[in-house]
């Protein structure tokens, strides 16, 4: 059986780096495996789905090159939900309930007083078809509920184990609003189980959600896929994320330079027992991914983990990859694998090409502490004229130590923080080669 993937997410938000984790997870499962990645928009809620927000979701996967091999909307498949709703009505699966939200709060709160699980009592099971037509009559639709069956639900769960919930312990879920609108807990076992979805893994926030799935699955008998609970992020002290995930949105995460492997290697490997390395794709990714190296401890994650990591990428990134950006930049093309191979070296994120760049075409202001301005006059004055090449910096740095009598740090460091306006940066003999202007005070 060939393996079948899906990442859902609801197009009610953009992507945090919370849902990147199981939209990735998901993806490497499938690629490892040869198989298929769905992307599964969960849109059965009109109010707050937007296009805009779909639009997003695929955009930011896309960003990232975790593309689907198949798309679908919860919204085109309503028809799907109404059929195994009518099944399990026939099953006796189904019922109707008509308690407000207030009566159920002031049940569950009488139930924790007398120090019970405040789990649904099943009082519309109860009524006599005149009383529900009454109710009816009265306040109109109920909710549909699933009557799950009070025994243990069990499975395997591919990072958390062996699992077990005492299915007595869970209120019945209602599958179907009194408005109509058709929840998630029903829309994905039918889409999980018409899919073909052969492995499920989301976060663990929905355990309790894959015990009573798997009983309706097993209800309308269907065969469950695997299920895998990863742990839920938290911020770099342990503190809850999910406040700030708004905050920690892909997109944000790309407008301020992050680099799609540096992200994707970080959160391939964050919360497994396998150290954090760049890898070079995400087939590469794929290949060392394995689920059994994760655990159930909460997930720490530092947003400030991903920059030496994006730093790491754009050194290895080659000029071919990155010719038209330069080119973009003005770089004329004679000096413009020169440009990027000292740049790169140089750059903890993209955006700061240009200002290598604006260096090189316009110069800098030169960084001249006062004990050296005399001697930087000096030199200054013995620049040669442009155009540079690989020997200026020698040949001028030569003369600059015959005629000052300077050596070493103390000569060179001056001259560096003159002509470049930095303490630090590349080797300067790369440097003097692409300068387009003679530096000046
Ligand atoms: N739309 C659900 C969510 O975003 C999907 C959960 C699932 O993977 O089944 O939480």
């Amino acid at each position: 059986m060939s393996v079948v993937t899906r990442f859902a997410p609801s197009p009610t938000g953009f992507l945090h780096v919370g849902n990147l984790r199981t939209a990735l997870f998901n993806f490497l499962i499938a690629r490892k495996a040869g198989g298929e990645f769905i992307l599964r928009l969960d849109d059965t809620d009109p109010e707050r789905s937007t296009q805009e927000f779909a639009d997003g979701i695929q955009e930011d996967l896309e960003w990232l090159g975790l593309t689907w091999d198949r798309i679908e909307k919860q919204s085109n498949r309503f028809d799907r939900y109404a059929a195994a709703a009518d099944e399990l009505r026939e099953k006796g699966r189904f019922y109707e309930a008509w308690e407000t939200p207030t009566e159920l709060d002031l049940k569950r709160k009488k139930q924790l007083n007398m120090h019970l699980p405040p789990v649904y009592d099943r009082a519309a099971l109860a009524l006599s078809d005149d009383e529900k037509a009454d109710l009816r009559a009265e306040r109109g639709q109920g909710v549909w509920r699933f009557k799950l069956d009070q025994e243990r639900i069990e499975w395997h769960d591919g990072i958390l184990g062996d699992l077990s919930i005492d299915a007595a312990s869970v209120s019945d879920p209602v599958l179907i609003r009194a408005d109509g609108q058709v929840l998630y807990t029903i829309a994905s076992v039918v889409d999980d189980t018409d899919m073909g979805v052969t492995h499920v893994v989301r976060g663990s926030d929905h355990v309790t959600n894959t015990a009573t799935q798997i009983q309706i699955m097993e209800a309308l008998g269907k065969t469950a896929p695997a299920f895998a609970h990863h742990s839920l992020l938290t911020g770099p002290q342990g503190e809850a994320l999910s406040k700030r995930l708004g905050t920690l949105a892909l997109r944000d995460l790309r407008e301020a330079g992050v680099e799609p492997m540096a992200l994707l290697s970080h959160m391939a490997r964050i919360g497994s027992s396998q150290p954090i390395e760049l890898a070079a794709s995400v087939d590469d990714l794929a290949e060392g991914f394995d689920l059994n190296h994760f655990g159930s401890a909460p997930t720490k994650f530092d947003v400030e983990d991903l920059w030496p990591l994006t730093a790491s990428v754009l050194h290895e990134t080659p000029f071919e990859d990155v010719a038209d950006e330069v080119a973009a930049l003005g770089v004329p093309a004679d000096i413009a694998p020169a440009f990027w191979d000292v740049a790169r070296a140089n750059i903890g994120k993209r955006s700061e090409t240009a200002d290598w760049w604006a260096l090189f075409r316009d110069g800098a202001t030169p960084l001249v502490d006062d004990e050296d301005k005399a001697f930087i006059a000096e030199a200054f004055a013995m620049l040669p004229d442009l155009p540079y090449d690989d020997t200026t910096w020698g040949n001028w740095t030569s003369a600059v130590k015959e005629a000052t009598g300077r050596k070493g740090k103390n000569l060179f460091m001056p001259l560096r923080k003159a002509v470049t306006g930095r303490e630090k940066g590349p080797e300067m003999a790369g440097v003097m080669r692409l300068m387009q202007v003679k530096p000046s005070l």
